[in-house]
């Protein structure tokens, strides 16, 4: 099924591999110019998963060795809970996503999925836990099929059908003259950016990962797009493990926890109103976007 030799831009090949997990790393890292080398031991079980918890300790993190991005991190996500990561930009959020998915090691503390450390377990078990929707995820020029079944060889057209329903792709897909046939990408049809996302979800799910990692998933969105993905991303995260890195407020702003990171460390932690009347950095952020928000609108009319 999986065709890896086909020419592709080195950027698809590298946010392939970061969504799907792909057991190549050291390929892509090689691509990616990187040095860090994350290698299982010779003797490294899989990682054993039901309803995963997720702990990070003490977690202290640089890519280079003269500058500290996460400086003694620590939180817990519930299993099956909700959690939200927000911050400036270069807090470390996306580094934290890097680290769970073992693009890297941590320098110090540890990164626990239901009691085991991750760095002890083979990436690919790893991997195949966690389910990522990226910002702008990448499609290939091939079917939408293929799009939404790549990665998970077993994966039936029952699957792919009923995971393109759960990410509210299906209608659109269905009207289409050649359905899951189509071709999409830059030789063929082009999707709209929500309509992306919702491929990407769909292949996320085809996966069934029971952590699902959203990283600015919706905000290269327009408002209203965002607010359709948000409420299918909303269902599709139920009883599955969720962080979400969000750079807009008002898209997280229901989780079960919000953490506020700040120059690598957790600045606050709560949920939405307690973190509001604690008229914080979080509060502060609110308060600014709210009213971006409104000369938004304004600007609008
Ligand atoms: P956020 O997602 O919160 O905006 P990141 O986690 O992407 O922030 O980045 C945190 C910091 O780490 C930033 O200062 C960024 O420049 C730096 N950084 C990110 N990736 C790399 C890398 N591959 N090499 C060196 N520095 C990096
Ligand atoms: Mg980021």
């Amino acid at each position: 099924l999986i065709q890896l030799f086909r020419p592709l831009d080195m950027l698809g090949f590298v946010y392939r591999s970061i969504r799907q997990g792909l057991v190549d790393m050291g390929a892509m890292f090689k691509l990616m110019d990187t040095a860090v080398e994350v290698k299982d031991r010779p003797d490294a079980p899989a990682l054993v998963v039901h309803r995963p918890h997720i702990t990070f300790d003490h977690v202290v993190f640089g890519y280079e060795s003269d500058r500290t991005i996460l400086k003694g991190l620590s939180f817990e996500v519930a299993a099956g809970s909700h959690v939200a990561i927000v911050g400036p930009s270069g807090a470390g959020k996306s580094t934290i996503a890097r680290l769970l998915f073992r693009f890297y090691d941590p320098q110090a503390g540890r990164i626990l999925i239901d009691g085991q450390d991750i760095a002890g377990v083979t990436q690919e078990s790893l991997r195949a836990a966690i389910g990522i929707v990226p910002q702008d995820s990448v499609l290939f020029n091939d079917t939408i099929g293929y799009n939404i079944a790549y990665g998970s060889s077993a994966a039936t057209e029952a699957d792919a059908i009923n995971a393109a329903r759960d990410a509210a792709i299906l209608p659109f897909i269905e009207q289409l003259p050649q359905g899951f046939e189509t071709e999409v990408g830059e030789r063929g049809l082009k999707l709209s950016g929500g309509e992306k996302q919702r491929v990407a979800i769909a292949r996320t799910l085809v996966k069934n990962p029971p952590i699902l990692l959203l990283d600015e998933a919706t905000s290269a969105l327009d408002s209203r797009t965002e607010q359709d993905i948000l409420a299918t991303l909303r269902r599709v995260s139920r009883n599955r493990t969720t962080i979400a890195i969000a750079h807009r407020l008002s898209t997280i702003a229901d989780a079960d926890r919000i953490l506020v990171l700040d120059q690598g460390k957790l600045a606050e932690a709560g949920r939405h109103s307690e973190l509001l009347a604690r008229g914080g950095l979080y509060a502060e952020m609110w308060t600014r976007q709210a009213a971006e928000r409104e000369q938004e609108a304004d600007a609008a009319e």
